[in-house]
């Protein structure tokens, strides 16, 4: 491949790879799917991003979902430069953390109780601990092509077609563990049904995305989490949203506001840290109160509840609570965003979409993979020639924030029609 002239960020990427593995602290940014070596990033603010050799991109990234206002927001800034004045952690309990946990249920009701936590991961793993230790079941049930973090359980592939015993995807997983994880594929009721019929004695949860956010945009298929819903009531299964992704994404609230279905757990992150380590998770008072000190299940965390983190989440959260016009926005310029794609398939669920290389329609994870990832790897280097930096991979969600402007997308549109695939 030719070498871009980025010498800085090539550089530092050098340097970066003899004391850090791949050179990245987290592998979906390096650039291997598509070629190339990732920027280094210098600054961002609004809907641009710097890198270190003063080279400028409008950014689809948004850190993964979080900065659904855009980077480096002034609510944002000044309550972080606020909290910091008056100490960085306690290790103890403050009233905003409280004002969090009120904020989060007041705008998911199903969120009786709430535990902040720091990480997604995080989220995700307590949820699933303290399912299994309500239920005093042992086995979990996830989708193909939904992504809940990287702990030990969650790592596992699916076999193809039917529930197959978990196998794990990663060394370091024991076997004896994530066989406790069955999967699915996505938006498969029958399958749901049949696993169900059989195992229902054993299963403690079962945990979705409710728009699969990390196989690209996935929506669900109409009625596939009601039924979702229906199945784990009748067999005294908790159901677990997994909303890191969907939290505040598409309203202010869940995509379980928009669905009108309330889980029995859910999982925030992402938005909620307005781009600091904030997570959350929580759900029906009864399955919370085995959470520790109150019940039997262990989670704790030395910088949960981190007062910076809080603050930062407050001032994005309060900012999308009281501007409720900021979503129709956000609606409307993905729409126009989605409609400069030609012979893509793209799925769109207001301001999270993947445009995929392949003729669709894209509902699970093997619809997804017949996409043409080489394809993309050319779309995304023209992209980056253009001055867009999208994820550098085909299986991941655009994002839009409150920052983009007209002028951004109608530069996107131009930069995608002239593409040539
Ligand atoms: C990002 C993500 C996670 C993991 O969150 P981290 O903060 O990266 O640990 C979990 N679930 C979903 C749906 C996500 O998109």
């Amino acid at each position: 491949m030719k070498r871009l002239p980025d010498s800085r960020s090539e550089a530092a990427f050098d340097r970066a790879r003899s004391v850090i593995p791949g050179g990245v602290n987290s592998p979906v940014r390096a650039f291997r799917a598509v070629g190339g070596s990732p920027f280094f990033v210098a600054s961002a603010r609004g809907s641009k991003i710097r890198d270190i050799d003063g080279r400028e991109y409008l950014d689809y990234v948004g850190s993964w979902g979080p900065m659904i206002l855009g980077h480096a927001p002034q609510e944002v800034l000044a309550a972080v430069a606020k909290a910091a004045e008056k100490g960085t952690s306690y290790g103890a309990p403050t009233v905003a953390e409280v004002e969090m946990a009120e904020l989060l249920s007041g705008a998911i009701p199903s969120l009786e109780k709430v535990r902040l936590v720091s990480s997604g991961t995080e989220a995700c793993m307590s949820a699933l601990r303290v399912a299994r230790g309500f239920t005093g079941r042992d086995d979990i049930v996830k989708f193909e092509g939904c992504y809940h973090g990287h702990s030990d359980g969650l790592l596992v592939k699916a076999g193809s077609g039917a529930a197959t015993f978990g196998v794990p995807t990663s060394p370091g997983v024991p076997r004896d563990y994530a066989k406790h994880t069955l999967v699915l594929p996505y938006n498969d009721l029958q399958a749901v049904r049949a696993l169900v019929k059989k195992r229902w004695k054993s299963i403690a949860a079962i945990i979705v995305e409710p728009i699969a956010g990390n196989m690209g945009v996935v929506p669900p298929a109409p009625g596939f989490l009601e039924e979702l819903r229906a199945l784990t009531e009748r067999n005294g299964i908790v159901l677990i949203f997994d909303e890191v992704i969907t939290g505040f994404r598409l309203c202010y609230g869940g995509a379980q506001s928009i669905y009108g279905i309330a889980p029995d757990l859910t999982c925030l992150g992402k938005i909620i840290g307005g781009g600091l380590p904030a997570a959350a998770y929580g759900g029906r008072r009864e399955i919370m109160a085995s959470v520790s000190p109150e019940g039997p299940v262990y989670q704790a965390g030395t910088l949960s509840g981190n007062p910076l983190a809080v603050a930062a989440g407050m001032a994005q959260l309060k900012t999308l609570r009281e501007n409720p016009s900021i979503y129709a926005n956000l609606e409307s310029r993905s729409a126009q965003l989605s409609e400069a794609f030609r012979g893509v398939v793209v799925n769109r669920v207001g301001s999270m979409l993947t445009p995929f290389f392949t003729t669709g329609p894209v509902t699970d994870w093997d619809s997804a993979a017949k996409a043409d990832t080489k394809k993309f790897a050319k779309f995304h280097r023209h992209m980056r020639t253009q001055g867009i930096a999208l994820a550098p991979s085909q299986f991941e969600a655009w994002f839009v924030s409150y920052a983009h402007t007209n002028g951004d997308i109608e530069r996107t549109a131009r930069a995608i029609h002239a593409f040539r695939g």
